[in-house]
């Protein structure tokens, strides 16, 4: 190894170690349903993305094998040489169906649909205002588009209608984007989406919503946008299939011509493999649930609310979400760390979320209740945090 290299990362490990910062991963040893094996040990899982317990769905597994049997486990090439499957056509028209759009298209994450929808769009004579709490790859996707970014202050339309109409009047920019979660993860507040449609409206601002969180979420289950009645306002949907969904992939929902142009110009549609088969067909059949039926929606907020109510009458601090996404905030790190490490050690596997991911000094715990618990599970689940509240003074 390069002498500057090995420098480089010894000093950089140690340091986040020393500050505990750094991020020890466990690997699961069996599904990621409501409870997990890790260590050979069953504990509670209150860190999936899994809202719908549509991963472990014994249909969509049916699903998923049949398309693997019938085309095999890899699409083969790029969608634009021969690796668009008549399933990825199917998937893109039901994808179009279930968000009220036009057309929509697919990618192999929502990571790079991010990078890939920003900057297949947007560049150098361009703005993007985008919340400052907003997902690292939309970050990553405003910095590779080349566009000026703007951050505004998180959630503040004040802030967003000041900046906006300064980037508007300076004449500098040919186009100017507006750019937000749906849900923020971290937290589990909303996006203010009317509010900004009508700033966006006034200064002709492209509006584009990352609802990773919010699909399968909110809006009875077809996202934020809906929840607020605005399909026809926003010009990019964009949308996880790794969450509620439970499989893999990202997508964008919108016009005809903004398909058609993501088509010809967004990078990992033209260079990199499309999605496999037996993902494919599993999306689509699970978005058809989501599309027929409320069931496992009002499954998750029917837990997520019980579980909320319970954390908070036992005395923890669990912010201001308006979805089922609850964080337990303790602040300091260190302590943070140790009371997610205590919860795993009694049996729940909660996760602790701390600077980078979210500001120094606002360490959380953070929950995700899904439609696959059990309220017995909840109920062991909120047993464990009184004891280990308790026991480290997070609460009395
Ligand atoms: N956008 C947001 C808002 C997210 O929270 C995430 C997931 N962490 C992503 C995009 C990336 O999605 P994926 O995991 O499907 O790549």
């Amino acid at each position: 190894m390069s002498k500057s290299l090995d420098t480089f990362l010894e000093k950089n490990l140690n340091e986040l170690k020393e500050q505990g910062l750094y991020n020890e991963i466990d690997p699961v040893e069996g599904p990621n349903g409501p409870i997990i094996k890790i260590g050979g040990k069953d504990l509670i899982n209150l860190s999936s993305n899994n809202y719908l317990g549509l991963a472990t769905n014994d249909e969509l597994k049916r699903i998923a094998k049949e398309a693997t049997d019938k085309y095999g486990v890899g699409a083969g090439a790029v969608r634009t040489i021969n690796g668009t499957l008549d399933l990825h056509v199917k998937l893109e028209e039901k994808l179009a169906e279930f968000k009220g759009t036009e057309a929509a298209i697919s990618y192999q994450s929502g990571f790079n649909c991010n990078m890939a929808a920003i900057s297949g769009v947007m560049d150098k004579n361009d703005a993007i205002l985008s919340d400052q709490l907003n997902h690292a790859s939309i970050i990553d996707g405003c910095r590779l588009s080349r566009a000026k970014i703007i951050a505004y202050k998180h959630n503040d339309m004040d802030d967003l209608r000041a900046k906006a109409k300064e980037a508007k009047e300076s004449g500098l920019y040919n186009k100017i984007m507006v750019i937000t979660d749906g849900v923020f993860s971290m937290d589990g507040d909303l996006a203010k989406l009317p509010e900004i449609v009508e700033i966006a409206r006034e200064f002709d601002l492209i509006t584009y919503v990352d609802d990773a969180h919010g699909s399968g979420v909110m809006g009875k289950g077809k996202g934020t946008v809906k929840h607020f009645g605005l399909e026809k306002e926003i010009d990019f949907q964009i949308g996880t299939l790794s969450k509620a969904i439970g499989v893999v992939g990202g997508y964008v929902a919108g016009s005809k011509q903004l398909i058609d142009w993501l088509k010809v110009r967004s990078r990992p549609f033209l260079f990199s493999t499309a999605l496999p088969p037996g993902d494919v067909a599993a999306i689509t059949a699970a978005i058809q649930m989501l599309i027929d039926s409320t069931e496992l929606h009002d499954k998750l907020w029917d837990n997520g609310n019980y579980f909320k109510a319970g954390l908070e009458k036992l005395g923890f601090d669990i912010g201001h979400s308006e979805t089922p996404i609850t964080p337990t905030i303790i602040g300091d790190e260190k302590l943070t760390q140790q009371f997610s490490k205590r919860l795993a050690e009694e049996g729940v596997y909660a996760k602790s979320i701390v600077f980078p991911t979210v500001p120094k000094g606002t360490g959380r715990v953070r929950n995700m209740p899904t439609a696959a618990h059990t309220k017995e599970m909840l109920d062991d689940a909120l047993a464990i945090y009184e004891k280990v509240g308790k026991e480290l003074g997070v609460i009395n």
